[in-house]
């Protein structure tokens, strides 16, 4: 018995999923998260057809220990008010409920070893990229995930010949570029604004900019009398 166009659709569409997932694994502080990150993934989602993307929020990030960051809480409150409504995009709290350094690496190895099937893209911004030989093994990271890296305003584009050099001849097949539109925005300058007191207004979506006034994150606060 044949099938219509539309089950075999529905067929292959079920298939892939099970066989193969492409997944998109997005690590970052995301204090807060704001419109670059979330330009980032979608381009990312979309140009590289994955299938879901997880934005995973470092508990204690390796490059910001002694910083202080914003509880994981309200980073994850963020978060998913930043990724309603699309459906490809989901918080993944592993790295908050594991002890410790935040390595990118173990969360990779934990993936892979819950999803076998999965193959893995790790998102990431030129900055990021550029500093990747200094990752806790960074060749281990290469041979679980393929790296998606995106141009971000302000930042050269990393040197390839200097990253072959630093690990090895496989990055040029574990390595895609994507393109997106240049948002000269990060978190830092973000937090730096509301401190400020200036707007912040379109820089993220409209509900973490109000969860961060609600919450008073960011802002000095009233001065000791
Ligand atoms: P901070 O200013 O606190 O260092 P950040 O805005 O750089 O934060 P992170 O959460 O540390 O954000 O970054 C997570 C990832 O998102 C990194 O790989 C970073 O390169 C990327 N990224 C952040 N902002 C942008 C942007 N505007 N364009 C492209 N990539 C970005």
């Amino acid at each position: 018995m044949w099938m219509t166009d539309f089950e075999t659709g529905i067929v292959n569409s079920v298939m892939r999923w099970r066989v193969i997932m492409r997944l998109g694994i997005f690590g970052g502080t995301f204090d807060p998260i704001h419109n670059g990150h979330l330009v980032l993934a979608e381009q990312c989602r979309e140009q590289c057809q994955l299938d879901a993307v997880w934005f995973v929020p470092s508990a204690c990030p390796p490059h910001k220990l002694g910083s202080a960051i914003s509880s994981p809480k309200a980073r994850c409150e963020m978060i998913e008010f930043a990724i309603a409504g699309n459906a490809y995009f989901q918080l993944n709290r592993m790295e908050l409920d594991r002890s410790g350094i935040s390595y990118t690496v173990t969360t990779l190895e934990q993936i892979h070893a819950e999803h076998p099937a999965y193959e893995l893209f790790l998102l990431m911004g030129a900055d990021s990229l550029r500093d990747l030989s200094m990752w806790s093994q960074p060749q281990r990271i290469l041979e679980l995930a393929t790296v998606v890296t995106v141009n971000r305003g302000g930042e050269q584009s990393p040197d390839k010949s200097l990253l072959q050099t630093q690990l090895g001849p496989s990055i040029q097949s574990r390595l895609k570029s994507v393109q997106i539109p240049h948002l000269e925005l990060s978190a830092g300058s973000i937090r730096q604004r509301v401190e400020q007191e200036r707007s912040i207004r379109y820089l993220l979506p409209r509900a973490v900019e109000v969860y961060i006034t609600q919450n008073g994150l960011y802002s000095k606060g009233p001065e000791p009398s």
